[in-house]
């Protein structure tokens, strides 16, 4: 089973694929995280990664294909969920080809939906561990304050997780995504999933889009 996960940023998408993993044991993988550990490298491309992720803006599709690709390939995944690619149509169709030669194929494209106001509500709780990953905010509060409960580093605050950051990412977000989304809709690909309500009604919405 393979699964895109499409949401606006702080849509509640990590945690929801987070839960995926744990109840489907289907990997989660974060392009976000992926593209980060880049970013980190002292490599050309990590450079310009870190510069292109600082000012809010979207990589360049052909470096977090290349990225994904190098991660499938060390990994040998058969089921998991993408969360944060593809973004635009034309990566849509280099991730088809990448499956395609693997003799995979997209089956669930999951979009969640969520208002601008809730999502401005919940960035100002969200906090990350730089170490493991790990997603802290409103409904999964850190066991200790500012310490992650599964390896006990300190939390941060992300750079691109800052209001006025977030408010262009989402306005960026939407104008990219409608074509991504018509693409996905043409195949009848789409599921919605109403991720303003409270966790637990998004978790039982999107594992009845999963059956
Ligand atoms: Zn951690």
């Amino acid at each position: 089973m393979i699964i895109v996960l499409l949401g606006p940023p702080a849509s509640g998408k990590g945690t929801i694929a987070q839960e995926i993993e744990e109840k489907k044991g289907w990997k989660h993988i974060s392009t976000g995280d992926l593209l980060r550990d880049e970013a980190e490298k002292p490599t050309e491309r990590g450079k310009k990664l870190a510069e292109v992720m600082k000012t809010g803006n979207l990589v360049p599709d052909e470096t977090v294909t290349e990225t994904l690709k190098e991660f499938l390939q060390e990994h040998d995944l058969k089921s998991f969920i993408l969360d944060g690619y593809p973004r635009t149509p034309r990566q849509a169709e280099l991730l088809d080809q990448l499956l395609e030669s693997r003799g995979q194929k997209v089956d669930l494209v999951l979009r969640l939906k969520c208002l601008n106001k809730t999502i401005i509500e919940r960035i100002s709780s969200r906090r990350v561990c730089p170490q493991c990953h790990a997603v802290y905010g409103l409904n999964i509060p850190p066991k200790e304050e500012g310490k992650c409960d599964h390896c006990g580093s300190a939390l941060i605050q992300r750079e691109d997780e800052k209001p006025e950051t977030v408010l262009k990412r989402i306005k960026v977000y939407a104008n990219v995504t409608k074509p991504l989304i018509d693409y996905y809709e043409e195949k009848g690909l789409v599921k919605e999933v109403n991720a303003s309500l409270s966790l637990e009604e998004v978790f039982a919405q999107a594992f009845k889009a999963l059956e």
